[in-house]
């Protein structure tokens, strides 16, 4: 019996060893893949070439007997990798004949990233971080380009005091609120001017498929190429009204990190045994602990500095509050009936996103257990 196990597994290691030299194969054409859409000035990411890979490769297992959920995770996984990859191999220039592009706050980690992804595409870049004023006239001199990518509390007072730049340079600020900074932006510089909010952190391994937001300052045809520049990192462009974009991040951003802060916080005050609590949970509650817990590996500057950029982030926080407290206490009278129906008015408001949403979560529960067996989970637990 010992003996056939062992022989069984001896031939499960040959599958694994060839499935490894096929990913070797497969990142080694991907990597080919990223010098040709470098050459071309495509995308790294391909929507309609992913989603006929999937289908035709879910159709191939399928007539196997393989479950193609199966093949799909393991080749979305790849393909995430592939992204990485081709951003190793650079990016098209798009506009070759710009000025200098001059990155304030450009030591930071967004700034950072910024730094990296238009040296990897050609521009010539230059960071002028806090102690770097002494240079700014000559940074700003030839600058075609300017971001502003300073903490947020910091960023008018920043805007204010750049120094005269070229009419045609375009101006822009990654600053996760937008109209303070687009209004300030515009009174300083009267050439083109741009609002962005990359919804991404600076730890990703690429661009692909991930969102940045743009608000319209000035003169949209003079920002034409950096959109196509952005497309071309992979990114997912989205255009929205400065004032909407802040009401929106008041519910994605203010009141989200304000939650997970107040949950973070609440079993800090109870002591709570992190440990313990890892080792009985399902893999939901690991998995909301890794997001309230991913707010603490975080700058709080950061995070605080976005709840606080309007009174109006606070007035919803207040509103939530208000409405915790009746919804607590209609179970402290022990209303059941109008927990009930509340649920069922709040089902009836998701709609069809509240089964689309149980199924993404689904996938996101798999994954969240498959991590459980890691051997570098923190602290040896679960
Ligand atoms: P960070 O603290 O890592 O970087 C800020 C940089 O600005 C630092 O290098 C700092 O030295 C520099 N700086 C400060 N004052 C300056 C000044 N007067 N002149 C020049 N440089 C100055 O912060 P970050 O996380 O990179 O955030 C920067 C901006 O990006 C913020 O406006 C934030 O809203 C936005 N943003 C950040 C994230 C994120 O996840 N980090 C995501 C989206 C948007």
């Amino acid at each position: 019996m010992a003996n056939e196990l062992v022989a069984l597994r001896g031939q499960i290691d040959d599958v694994d060893q060839q499935l490894v030299e096929l990913f070797a194969r497969r990142l080694k054409l991907v990597a080919r893949v990223g010098e040709v859409k470098n050459r071309l000035g495509e995308s790294i990411y391909a929507p309609e070439r992913e989603a006929s890979i999937l289908a035709q490769r879910r159709a191939e297992a399928q007539a196997l007997g393989v479950p193609p959920d199966l093949i799909e995770d393991v080749l979305r996984r790849a393909m995430r990798e592939s992204y990485s990859c081709e951003r190793e191999v650079g990016f098209k220039c798009v506009n070759p004949a710009l000025g200098k592009v001059v990155v304030v706050g450009g030591a930071g980690k967004l700034g950072g990233l910024f730094v990296q992804l238009f040296t990897l595409s050609g521009y010539q870049v230059c960071i002028l971080d806090k102690n770097d004023w002494a240079n700014a006239a000559t940074d700003f001199a030839d600058a075609g380009l300017v971001i502003v990518a300073v903490p947020i509390e910091q960023t008018v007072r920043v805007i204010q005091q750049l120094p005269k730049l070229p009419a045609n340079c375009l101006l822009v600020d990654l600053t996760s609120v937008k109209a303070a900074p687009l209004e300030a932006m515009l009174a300083v510089h009267t050439g083109p001017v741009l609002g962005l909010h990359p919804m991404f952190g600076p730890d990703i391994s690429s661009l692909a498929k991930q969102v940045i937001i743009y608000s319209e300052g000035r003169n949209s045809e003079a920002f034409e190429w950096l959109l196509a520049q952005m497309h071309i990192w992979g990114a997912r462009l989205q255009p929205v009204n400065a004032v909407e974009h802040d009401q929106a991040m008041s519910l994605i951003q203010a009141l989200r990190h304000f939650t997970s802060f107040a949950y973070g916080s609440h079993l800090c005050t109870e002591q709570a045994d992190l440990a313990q609590l890892l080792s009985l949970s399902s893999p939901i509650y690991r998995l909301e602990l890794a997001m309230v817990g991913r707010l603490f590996a975080q700058d709080p500057n950061l995070y605080a500095d976005i709840i606080l950029s309007s009174p109006a982030n606070l007035t919803m926080i207040r509103r939530y509050h208000t409405r915790f407290g009746e919804l607590l206490a209609q179970l402290e009278q022990g209303n059941r009936n109008a927990f009930v129906q509340q649920f069922a008015t709040v089902s009836e408001f998701f709609g069809d996103y509240a089964n689309t949403f149980l199924k993404e979560s689904r996938s996101l529960l798999a994954q969240a257990n498959d991590s459980r067996h890691l051997p570098n989970t923190p602290a040896g637990q679960a």
